[in-house]
Formats: structure tokens, sequence, C-alpha cells
């Protein structure tokens, strides 16, 4: 089952997509954890990919789709993948489709995860992300148990400083001008399904489960 994940930063992609991922036994591949990753280990990847995402603006298509298309092509992904954060713009759309296509595949769901505007803010301000694991949790919606301190892993969680809120207005403008004309694109090739994001997550996974099968 290949799957991509749409819906505007802080929509709940991330967080549907580690659940996917350990439901249907798939790879979760976000883009946006492997930049962070590069960002920490000091890679050029990372130098290059930082000054982008601290503006709130996207990476460069030419610095992402290769790297997901060599990890898509990996042998874990034989049996699908979820990705979470890509694509983002129709060229890197296209750019996958292609390289699908090339090997006779193709998206068989692209997750349209849908939250307004208004709830976005708020959500990004509560988010805490682990430093070392990527875990992530909410304030309010799923507080860690010690405050500050990763359940999973012990180490310290931190608000992303793209997620503070000048940066989070900057990355919704983005996002809407560049990532949601992709709506209509997978509308058009009969994959787009919607869930509806703002109630409890438990929820939205429901109504993804009902959607991919049991
Ligand atoms: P994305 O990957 O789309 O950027 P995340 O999955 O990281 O978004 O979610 C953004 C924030 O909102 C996180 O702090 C997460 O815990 C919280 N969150 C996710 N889904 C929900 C939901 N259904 N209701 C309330 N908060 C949620
Ligand atoms: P995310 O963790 O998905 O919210 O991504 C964080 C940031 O990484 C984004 O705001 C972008 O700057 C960058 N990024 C992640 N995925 C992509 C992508 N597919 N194309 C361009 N930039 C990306």
């Amino acid at each position: 089952m290949k799957i991509i994940m749409l819906g505007a930063p802080g929509a709940g992609k991330g967080t549907q997509a580690k659940q996917i991922a350990e439901k249907y036994k798939i790879p979760h591949i976000s883009t946006g954890d492997i930049f962070r990753a590069n960002i920490k280990n000091g890679t050029e990847l990372g130098k290059k990919a930082k000054t982008f995402m601290d503006q709130g603006l996207l990476v460069p298509d030419e610095l992402v789709v290769d790297l997901v298309v060599d990890r898509v092509r990996q042998e874990d992904c034989t049996n699908g993948y979820v990705l979470d954060g890509f694509p983002r713009t129709i060229p890197q759309a296209e750019a996958l489709d292609a390289a699908l296509e090339a090997i006779g595949e193709k998206i068989d769901y692209a997750i349209n995860v849908e939250v307004p505007d208004e709830n976005i803010v708020r959500r990004m301000s509560g988010r805490r992300a682990c430093v070392a694991c990527g875990a992530t949790y909410h304030l309010v919606h799923i507080p860690p148990k010690a405050e500050g301190i990763c359940d999973k892993c012990g180490k310290e969680l931190i608000l992303r400083d793209d997620d503070k809120p000048e940066t989070v207005e900057k990355r919704l403008n983005v996002y809407h001008e560049q990532t949601q004309p992709l709506i209509n694109y997978y509308t058009d090739k009969k994959v787009l399904v919607e869930v509806d994001g703002t109630v409890d997550m438990a929820d939205v996974f429901a109504a993804i489960v009902k959607i991919l099968g049991e």
C-alpha cells in the first residue's frame, strides 16, 4: 500500500502516518524528519535545508526529489510506505509519479487531513518534539508524562524553531500557494481521500482505517 499524507503543517500528518506505519507494517518516510536528522548531524544537505526551513520556506525540489525516489526504491518499501511531508509541490508529485511509473507502480491513496487555518497556529505552538528520537507531543492533547522529557527515550523536548507563530503564518501561506494544488492533482488521479483532522486523533485514525481496510 503506497500512501501519501496531505494537509497543512500541523494537520496531524505525522501523528497519523506513525500509526498507519505501525498497523500496516510499512515504513514511515518523513522528509521533515530526514532534513532534521541531517541538520543534527551537520551534513551538507542539512546545512542547505536549514536556511530554508528556518524561514518557513520549502527546501528546493532538487534537494528533496532524488532523496525520496532513492528511499522508496529500497527493499523495505516493496510492500508500500507512507510518505509524510512529500510531495509538497506539483513538480515533486510529477517526479514521484514518473519514477513510480518507470517501475510499473503507482500511489494508492493520498489522504488529505483537513484542519482549518484557525486551528493550526494553536496546534503548532503546543507541539513539542524530541531532540533525539523525533517523537512528537502536544502540551494539551498528548502531554509527556514528565514536563519537557520524552516518554520514549528520556531526552529533551523542544518547540521547533519553525513552529514559532510568526513562522507558522509563513508556512501556512506557503502551504496554500504551493502544496494545496496537490489536492486537485490527486483528485484527478482518483486516489484522493479526505478525513476530518479536527476530531480526536484516535477518531482520525479510525476514519483512515475505514478507508484503508482492517
Ligand atoms: P504534521 O505532521 O501535519 O505537521 P503533527 O502530526 O506533528 O502534524 O501534529 C501537529 C501537532 O498537533 C502535534 O503537537 C500533535 O500532537 C497535535 N495533533 C495531531 N493530531 C491531533 C488531533 N487530532 N487533535 C489535536 N491535536 C493533534
Ligand atoms: P515537516 O516536518 O514536514 O513540517 O517539514 C519541516 C520543513 O522541512 C518544511 O517546512 C520545509 O522547509 C522542509 N520540507 C520537508 N519536506 C519537504 C518537501 N517535500 N519539499 C520541500 N521542503 C520540505
